[in-house]
């Protein structure tokens, strides 16, 4: 079947087309500025077409979808000749709530609960929702799939998840740890599995979700059962622009010698913290820190080593967590690219018996074992695909 995934945010929208009979991707591409200038870039990976940007007004989202839906019918660069061919929607909502502990068809109760979710991610839940509306009006026939951010993490336990302060809070507004990355995580650790031919319920897995965005989860038997995001993004991990976990009093404290809103310390710890912020603004791209680190830069060292330790912190909680690990899985941009990164991290987790090969640890773009055969713990490469992940579920729902 071939499943149209959408990836809608406020000012953009990423969509590919995948055959999940034969997980080949068919068309991907992107709209940007959506009602600004706007821009839309689409390949046709089916016949092995050129990527092609043109610089088009997109007032709205429904333009956006239009646009996307004549470039996959398009005569000359298209990959189907009807709209009937495409069998199922899948959409990637940021937050489930507590309401959605898996992908679910979407239906006017769906819609109605995700928009009552928006409150816990007023950026990205009102976005997803115009994505959805936009496609229903022009395929209004074609099954959709709302699949989730944190859906995966819901199998957490009450411990895991809750914060130490007055109960209440969780009971009249659902303050609690979420967890996002949802589905790269269950994809990632579902991958490991597979790719060491043991049983998902059989292992004690700890994911490694190292982008601009960063999260580790554990996940156990097939369950996550903690993870590193909490009720927003901003928490866990030292991230690109991100703080991660910092002690909340500093907020009063650098109000009071800033004279700062709330809302512009949140800007601060979103925008101008992680390791950017630590670099003195050198870099959030791990390319560059990487580079001057070698030649010593100190804001990249500071930056660098802070990072690979607040991972391996995770890891060492998460072990305990799971009461042991047999395999630990990097992804994403970083987890995927970066040699370095692992080779940080992994050098602290030397108590683990954990040892990397280098040459296997330089390799890029497939599920590898970076560890030796004598690790006593696996630790593996594994290339997300959020987007399959979604074609995946899509499919299961619709078929
Ligand atoms: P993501 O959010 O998963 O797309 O990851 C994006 C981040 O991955 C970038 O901001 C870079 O920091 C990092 N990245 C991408 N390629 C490399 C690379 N070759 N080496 C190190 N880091 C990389």
């Amino acid at each position: 079947m071939n499943i149209l995934v959408i990836n809608c945010g406020s000012s953009s929208l990423k969509f590919q087309v995948i055959d999940t009979d034969t997980e080949q991707l068919l068309a991907k591409g992107l709209c940007e500025r959506i009602g600004l200038d706007g821009s839309f870039t689409y390949q046709n990976k089916k016949d092995g077409g050129d990527k092609k940007t043109v610089q088009t007004p997109i007032p709205d989202h429904r333009e956006a979808i239009r646009l996307v839906l004549d470039a996959l019918t398009d005569a000359q660069s298209g990959i189907i000749s009807s709209l009937d061919e495409i069998g199922a929607v899948g959409h990637r909502v940021v937050h489930g709530g507590e309401k959605f502990t898996q992908s679910v068809v979407i239906d006017d109760s769906v819609i109605e609960a995700i928009r009552e979710c928006a409150e816990l991610a007023p950026l990205h839940n009102p976005a997803n929702l115009t994505g959805i509306a936009a496609c229903r009006a022009l395929m209004p026939h074609t099954p959709m799939v709302a699949v989730f951010d944190t859906a995966f993490h819901q199998t957490m336990p009450e411990e895991a998840y809750i914060y130490a302060i007055p109960y209440r809070y969780y009971n009249e507004y659902k303050i609690r740890r979420y967890g996002f990355h949802g589905t790269s995580h269950s994809f990632v650790s579902k991958e490991a599995a597979r790719f060491l031919g043991q049983p998902y319920e059989s292992l004690k897995t700890i994911v490694c979700h190292l982008g601009n965005g960063a999260s580790v989860s554990a996940v156990k038997y097939g369950k996550c059962i903690d993870t590193s995001m909490g009720m927003t993004p901003l928490d866990g991990l030292i991230m690109g622009t991100r703080s991660g976990s910092i002690d909340p009093a500093i907020m009063e404290f650098i109000s009071h010698k800033e004279y700062m809103t709330v809302e512009g310390i949140m800007r601060i710890l979103n925008k101008e913290s992680g390791v950017w912020g630590l670099s003195n603004g050198l870099s959030s791209d791990f390319r560059d820190l990487e580079t001057a680190y070698e030649s010593e830069n100190e804001n990249a060292v500071r930056a660098l080593n802070a990072f690979c330790y607040s991972v391996a912190k995770f890891i060492g909680s998460y072990t305990a967590a799971l009461n042991g690990v047999d395999a630990i899985c990097f992804t994403a941009g970083i987890g995927e690219n970066s040699s370095f990164v692992r080779a940080k991290v992994c050098s602290y987790l030397g108590y683990l018996g954990i040892a990397i090969d280098e040459t296997q640890n330089s390799k890029r773009g497939e599920d590898t074992v970076i560890s030796t055969p004598e690790s006593r713990v696996k630790v593996l490469v594994i290339p997300t695909n959020e987007e399959l992940a979604i074609a995946r579920e899509t499919y299961a729902l619709c078929r």
